[in-house]
């Protein structure tokens, strides 16, 4: 039996991280994470205070939803650590996370991280040449999809069968860099 419970969205963390735009969670073979608390998840990931509290004791998809989440010193410290600017950068979407879900409910949240996710898939599978996956993973968790979209249509018009996926993806990264230039993200990596 499973040592957690299964959630229904593992695209969204129990602590609110973007799982589904992880880049263990688009990766192939052993390392491959199903997003917390999805199938095996418990085979893949260390244990978690956030699940125990979250999943396994309340019942919930995310420590947003709880009503005792103003006054939690476990996830006061989480958000607190994720404005830093020294923080790792998929900490970065936290707090704007935790205010969509109070705002808009799970359901709605989940969809919008299923979209990106999908969206993400598109990246990788398509304009991968081998190193891009995680610039992949950071501009979909930092960008707006909305935003997203609209490059990678322009990009994609200047893509031709016949070019090498070095060349394809040298485009979208361009487009993307360019985007998050004229948005002001920082999409450089933080360990
Ligand atoms: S490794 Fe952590 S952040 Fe990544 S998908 Fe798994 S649970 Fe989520
Ligand atoms: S008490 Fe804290 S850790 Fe537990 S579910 Fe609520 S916000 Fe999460």
């Amino acid at each position: 039996m499973d040592k957690y419970p299964l959630k229904k969205y593992p695209v969204v963390g129990a602590c609110g991280l973007n799982c589904g735009l992880c880049p263990r969670y688009h990766t192939e073979g052993t390392s491959r994470c199903p997003g917390c608390c999805g199938t095996d998840f418990w085979q893949k990931h260390p244990s978690c205070g956030f699940i125990t509290c979250c999943v396994k004791q309340r019942n919930l998809e995310t420590c947003a939803q709880c009503a005792d989440c103003g006054v939690c010193e476990k996830i006061g410290k989480l958000l607190d650590s994720a404005k830093n600017k020294d923080s790792f950068i998929s900490y970065k979407p936290l707090t704007a996370n935790f205010a969509l879900i109070q705002k808009n409910g799970i359901e709605e949240f989940a969809q919008l991280e299923i979209k990106k996710q999908a969206f993400l898939r598109h990246l990788i599978d398509n304009y991968d040449e081998g190193r891009s996956k995680s610039f992949y993973c950071t501009s979909c968790q930092l960008i707006p999809l909305d935003k997203l979209k609209e490059a990678m249509a322009d990009a994609e018009t200047e893509i031709t069968e016949d070019i090498s996926i070095k060349e394809k993806t040298k485009i979208v990264r361009a487009a993307i860099s360019s985007l998050a230039d004229t948005l002001q993200i920082d999409l450089k990596l933080r360990r």
